[in-house]
């Protein structure tokens, strides 16, 4: 399926074969080729309409109900609790940062974060930005990150707790949410959204951007407890507020309309897999197969994050002969594998095997570690 694909080219005019590669990118990332399939058939013509689905209005008829399906699929595929609104955003992730401590944070009042990495650091310098009073409740920076801090005792009386689910860059997931005390999790889940069943109990938002694991870049999926609109301050402007997109179901401005298109495509997609249990088994085996192969060879391969605490999107390790490491990406482009080199604060590599990364491209991956040890072992 996801080697060589034979399709009539459009300027061409003949049949050419198209070469689709594993691609292990961190974010923009893979996508199911089934869903890639679906939005190039009917690009053009959308539903007879004779318009493509981003040439249309988001006031019309057939644009409102891809919409309105969307998010009553997430709802649905998530097991949202009726207490949350879902909000299409833009921004991505990096913009949520500055909006939860100026939207969520009570004057006067103190919240918790937890630093988890470069992503939860970068939460942590908005709110110092904004002045809000905040206690860095846990932290795994002593080890470069290579761990997540348990358990987590949480003061009484914050805000909210941030908190980041999987961290992208280190290889690391909360196999569980840890408990906030009295207060409510905030929870950053970019590279691990509908990647598995989502505990909600507490849960007071979550939010991601979806360039990792679930569509296209330039849509943010903020799924919000609405007991926090009435948090928001006199001085924030419309376009800041929370509540600005949940009274005008997120119509409020022109919002990223085709990656609200491909968002559905993709949910669609998953519902095929069997939903987010299916998924999350699917996951699991795909992370097996590669952490198998560092567990079996650990003087080779140094697995990055604490084996407890290890991804199961974002896979991270280093050769023990790091001078080898270009050759071992030399290599996977010859064995049409691409976006494996690590992220520079672990170096090394990394691979991303999110939702639509197939059981083969991991197996793939996982034999070609073992045939570059035999050669270089
Ligand atoms: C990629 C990523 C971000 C940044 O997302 P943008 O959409 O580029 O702002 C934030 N948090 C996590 C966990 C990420 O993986």
């Amino acid at each position: 399926m996801f080697s060589n694909w034979l399709y009539l080219h459009p300027y061409k005019k003949k049949q050419v074969f198209m070469k689709r590669i594993f691609n292990f990118s961190a974010g923009p990332a893979t996508l199911p080729l089934e869903v890639l399939t679906e939005a190039r058939d009917e690009f053009l013509d959308f539903q007879g309409s004779g318009m493509s689905i981003i040439e249309m209005s988001h006031r019309g008829g057939i644009f409102q109900k891809v919409h309105d399906e969307s998010m009553a699929r997430l709802r649905a595929v998530a097991a949202i609790p009726e207490r949350f609104d879902i909000l299409y955003m833009t921004g991505g992730a990096s913009t949520q940062f500055a909006l939860i401590p100026m939207n969520l944070a009570r004057k006067g009042g103190k919240a918790g974060y937890i630093n988890t990495g470069v992503w939860s650091k970068k939460a942590i310098e908005q709110a110092k930005i904004l002045g809000v009073d905040f206690v860095e409740v846990a932290s795994s920076k002593d080890q470069n990150h290579n761990y997540i801090p348990s358990p987590i005792n949480v003061p009484a009386g914050l805000d909210y707790v941030h908190m980041t689910s999987n961290n992208t860059i280190y290889g690391t997931q909360f196999r569980t949410l840890p408990n906030p005390g009295d207060s409510k999790l905030v929870v950053d889940m970019s590279s691990d959204f509908l990647s598995r069943p989502i505990d909600w109990s507490h849960i007071g938002m979550a939010y991601a951007g979806l360039q990792k694991n679930a569509g296209p870049s330039g849509l943010t999926v903020v799924i919000i407890d609405r007991e926090y609109y009435e948090r928001e301050k006199e001085e924030t402007p419309s376009m800041f507020r929370y509540s600005t997109f949940a009274k005008e179901q997120s119509l409020y401005n022109t919002p990223p309309t085709f990656q609200i298109y491909m968002f559905g495509l993709v949910l669609k997609w998953i519902e095929k897999q069997g939903g987010l249990t299916a998924v999350d088994a699917a996951n699991e085996k795909k992370a097996k197969l590669i952490y198998d192969v560092i567990d079996a060879h650990p003087d080779f391969y140094l697995g990055h994050a604490r084996k407890e605490d290890r991804s199961l999107m974002n896979v991270t390790w280093n050769l023990a002969k790091q001078e080898l490491t270009d050759d071992f990406l030399k290599g996977t482009k010859a064995a049409s594998m691409d976006g494996l080199k690590g992220h520079r604060s672990v170096g090394g590599l990394r691979a991303s095997i999110y939702n639509a990364m197939p059981l083969e491209g991991c197996q793939a991956l996982a034999d070609y570690m073992k045939d570059f040890l035999k050669k270089n072992g």
